[in-house]
C-alpha cells in the first residue's frame, strides 16, 4: 500500500483590500481546508486564550482586562516605550500561535484534506512563516484599488486606509516572495474564481 501524500501548504497573502479573504473562500470551496493565522494569533489573547496566564506572570496582572482578555492598549503602549517588552510578548505568543495552527492543520489533514491554505496578511513582514510553507500564493492590486475597496468595505477614509497600507510591505516586497501571483485587478469575480481553479490545478501535481 501506498504511504498518503503529504499535505500541501500552501500561504495566503495580499494587501488589505487585494482580494486575500475572497480568494480564500474560493478555494475553501474548491476543497481546501483554510487556517487563518489572525484568527489563531487573537484567539491565544482572547478571553482564557493560552497566553494569558503567561502575559499576567511576566508583565502583571494589570495587562488583563476584567474580561480576562490581553489589555491591548495598555499593552501597545508599552511595547512603544520599550522594545524589550514586545520581544518578550511575542516569545509567550508565537509557541502557542504555532502550536495551535499545527494542531488545527493536523486536524485539517486527519479530515481528508490535502491542500492547507495558511491565510497570513503578514506574512512576507513576520519572516518566520517561509519555512513552514510549501509555497506562497500572492494576491496582487493597484494601490488605489485597494483603497477604494477598504474604502467601501468599510467606510475607513483614504488617509486611513493609505496608513495601513504604508505599515505593509510593499507590493513589490510580496511579489518577491510570491510562488504563485493573481493580479486582481478589474477581474469579475468568475474570473478570478477561473483563476483560484488554475492554481489548483497546478498544485493538484504536487498534492
Ligand atoms: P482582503 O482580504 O485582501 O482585505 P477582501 O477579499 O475582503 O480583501 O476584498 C476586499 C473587498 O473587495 C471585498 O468587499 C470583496 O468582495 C471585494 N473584491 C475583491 N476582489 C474583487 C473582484 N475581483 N471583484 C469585485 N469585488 C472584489
Amino acid at each position: 500500500m501506498q504511504a498518503p501524500l503529504p499535505p500541501f501548504r500552501l500561504g495566503l497573502t495580499g494587501g488589505i483590500g487585494s482580494g486575500k479573504s475572497t480568494v480564500g473562500q474560493m478555494l475553501v470551496e474548491a476543497g481546501a481546508a483554510l487556517i487563518d493565522a489572525d484568527a489563531i494569533a487573537r484567539s491565544v489573547t482572547a478571553p482564557d486564550g493560552s497566553a494569558i496566564t503567561a502575559i499576567s506572570q511576566v508583565f502583571g496582572s494589570e495587562f488583563i482586562n476584567a474580561e480576562g482578555a490581553l489589555d491591548r492598549d495598555r499593552m501597545r503602549s508599552l511595547v512603544f516605550s520599550d522594545a524589550s517588552a514586545k520581544q518578550r510578548l511575542e516569545a509567550i505568543i508565537h509557541p502557542l500561535v504555532s502550536l495551535a495552527t499545527q494542531s488545527q492543520a493536523q486536524t485539517a489533514v486527519n479530515a481528508g484534506h490535502s491542500l492547507l491554505v495558511f491565510d497570513v496578511p503578514l506574512l512576507v513582514e513576520s519572516g518566520r512563516w517561509r519555512a513552514q510553507l510549501d509555497g506562497v500564493l500572492v494576491v496582487d492590486c493597484e494601490v488605489a484599488t485597494q483603497i477604494e475597496r477598504v474604502k467601501s468595505r468599510s467606510g475607513l477614509s483614504a488617509e486611513t486606509v493609505q496608513g495601513i497600507i504604508n505599515a505593509q510591505a510593499t507590493r513589490a516586497q510580496r511579489l518577491q516572495a510570491a510562488d504563485w501571483v493573481i493580479f486582481n485587478e478589474g477581474l469579475p469575480l468568475d474570473a478570478l474564481k477561473i483563476q483560484v481553479h488554475q492554481i489548483m490545478r497546478d498544485l493538484s501535481c504536487k498534492v
